[in-house]
């Protein structure tokens, strides 16, 4: 199957906003492909080739992506330069380019999905000495054989922006209107398996008995189920029944897997951190039986048996030397909260279910494996509700949890069944797509930072330019990582690949017509930079617009 055709099903979907014409788009493509190329194309839709549990990434810098397209076309790096400052975006560029390219390929094939999806797979697996120019002998194998388009789409999946207008949703609609399948069945299937290639595949070959069957495995991560904001104690608990609420601790998510006698430890972005954390893994091993299973916690850093603010813990992870000496130093506790796998699925439990099976299944007689600190809640006793936030403030964690005791466990969701209840404010975690450089004494550094939202689309969308709440040594260090990022400069203003995320304070949201997403922020702070998460893991539009609403 020729990569052509795919791009020309990318050009469609760009050049609509319509959510319907675009489902049209890819269910009428779907119905075509083989059970081979629909596996691909279910990821390449979404612009990657691996699935959305996998930490895998195709890793290329868009430096590097410019160098290939120079030699590719036979042209100087600074030409490429300057056309992606001039459009603002590689792809364009790249259109631009090649319709000037000079060099022309003798004996060149057409592009086929099953080459580029290989090809952009292969480019993942290099490190190590040469692994540059290895890298872009793969790259010019690509990109000296396409054609203008396929440049333009090439270039932007090989920089992780594919800008289509196309998130999961539309996949999912696509998927379930090419097989004539329920929605709900699709969005399910995806949920627990992260995996738009296993789910097209499926839905191809089994219909929807076969999505039906789709479950977790243990082994492979899902997305947590995340929490909103509650309204006050005195509201919610009523409306939920019966609640249970717990301490929310402040450190980094785990979920822990036992499969076939394997311990893993994965982040809420998915990633494998299991080499990080060997104390943790023998805990498990200790602490729980020899089965298969899937459990959620958090994992704090303690000194003298107290709780140690949440950049620690993320130090300690993100160590890849001298573990050991950080594992003396840096003692960690745990705090497990949900099991969703124990020998067989258990995420259609009620929570006072799984809670009860967890605690049956953790031993925690050693100082570091804890359950969460937990109460079962009514209307009739919101008093002691209140008690827990106190104390668990007292105890230097974040404030409580309130959840739903009668609720299934929803995968990858933030809605109501979940709420956190906290003593600071709420923040926005929002990705930097640009930002300005200060004047005079301070024209070195980046000093205002342009953050955006994501969209129901996965698009970036702008909410405001923050420039308070960074110290010197801060200021240097983002401006270092603006540049590695930098995808253009034009005077004082730079923008650069969407890869870091802010945490970012505020005291109103307003209507702006000035910022993509038709609101801002007043008194924007940044509180810290979350290099727990990435891209996908920041902000909505959507929930901005909630919380604009609750004003
Ligand atoms: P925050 O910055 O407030 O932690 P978040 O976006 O990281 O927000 P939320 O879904 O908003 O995640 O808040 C829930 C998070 O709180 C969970 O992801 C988990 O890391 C943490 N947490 C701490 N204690 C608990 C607990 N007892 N039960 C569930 N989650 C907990």
């Amino acid at each position: 199957m020729k990569y052509q055709e795919l791009v020309d099903v990318y050009s469609a979907l760009e050049a609509t906003t319509k959510r319907l014409e675009k489902t049209d788009i890819i269910a009428d493509y779907l119905k075509k492909l083989d059970v081979d190329t629909i596996g691909k194309v279910g990821l390449l839709l979404r612009g990657s080739v691996f699935p959305a549990w996998s930490s895998q990434e195709i890793g290329i810098g868009a430096k590097l992506v410019e160098r290939a397209v120079a030699e590719a076309i036979g042209t100087s790096k600074a030409n490429v330069e300057d056309a992606v400052r001039d459009e603002g975006d590689i792809g364009l560029a790249c259109v631009k380019l090649y319709a000037k390219k000079s060099q022309t390929t003798f004996f060149s094939q057409p592009l086929t999905i099953d080459f580029v999806f290989n090809s952009l797979q292969k480019l993942s697996k290099i490190s190590g000495s040469r692994s540059t120019n290895r890298k872009i002998s793969i790259l010019l194998e690509l990109l000296s054989q396409a054609s203008a388009s396929e440049a333009k789409y090439l270039t932007r999946t090989l920089t992780e922006e594919l800008r289509i207008g196309v998130g999961d949703g539309v996949v999912r609609d696509g998927i379930a209107q090419a097989f004539n399948i329920d929605k709900s069945v699709v969005e399910r299937a995806q949920m627990l398996t992260n995996d738009f290639s296993v789910v097209a595949q499926t839905a191809l070959l089994e219909g929807e008995n076969g999505l039906k069957k789709l479950n977790l495995t243990a082994g492979t991560p899902v997305k947590p189920m995340l929490a909103q904001l509650s309204p006050p104690l005195a509201e919610i608990i009523p409306e939920m029944g019966v609640a249970i609420c717990e301490t929310k601790y402040d450190g980094i998510r785990l979920q822990v897997h036992r499969a076939q006698g394997e311990i893993k430890i994965f982040t809420r972005r998915l990633e494998n951190i299991t080499h990080a954390l060997p104390e943790i893994v023998e805990l498990f091993d200790e602490c729980l039986p020899h089965e298969d299973y899937i459990v959620e916690g958090e994992l704090i850093a303690t000194r003298n048996g107290e709780p140690l603010p949440f950049q620690n813990i993320l130090h300690r992870v993100r160590r890849k030397y001298n573990v050991e000496e950080a594992m003396a130093n840096v003692p960690l506790k745990l705090f497990l909260f949900d099991v969703l796998y124990y020998k067989v699925p258990m995420i259609d439990e009620a929570l006072s279910k799984r809670r009860e099976i967890l605690d049956e299944i953790v031993d925690d007689s050693d100082d570091a494996m804890n359950l969460s600190t937990m109460l079962t809640v009514t209307e009739d006793n919101i008093d002691e509700a209140e008690k827990l936030f106190e104390s668990s403030i007292a105890g230097h964690h974040e404030g409580i949890m309130i959840k739903d005791a009668s609720q299934p466990y929803i995968p990858g969701i933030r809605g109501k069944k979940m709420l956190k209840y906290k003593a600071e404010p709420e923040t926005l975690d929002m990705i930097v797509i640009g930002g300005t450089y200060g004047i005079g004494k301070r024209g070195d550094f980046v000093g205002s930072y342009l953050v955006a939202l994501r969209d129901e689309n996965d698009e970036f969308k702008s909410v405001a330019y923050a420039a308070t709440g960074l110290d010197d040594a801060t200021l240097e260090y983002l401006t270092g990582k603006m540049k590695e990022l930098e995808i253009a400069t034009k005077g004082r203003k730079i923008i650069v690949e969407p890869k870091i995320v802010l945490e970012i304070a505020f005291s109103e949201i307003v209507e702006s017509p000035e910022y993509e997403t038709g609101y801002s922020l007043r008194f924007p702070v940044v509180k810290n930079i979350r290099k727990d998460k990435g891209p996908k893991d920041i902000d909505t539009v959507e929930r901005l617009i909630s919380m604009y609403d609750a004003q």
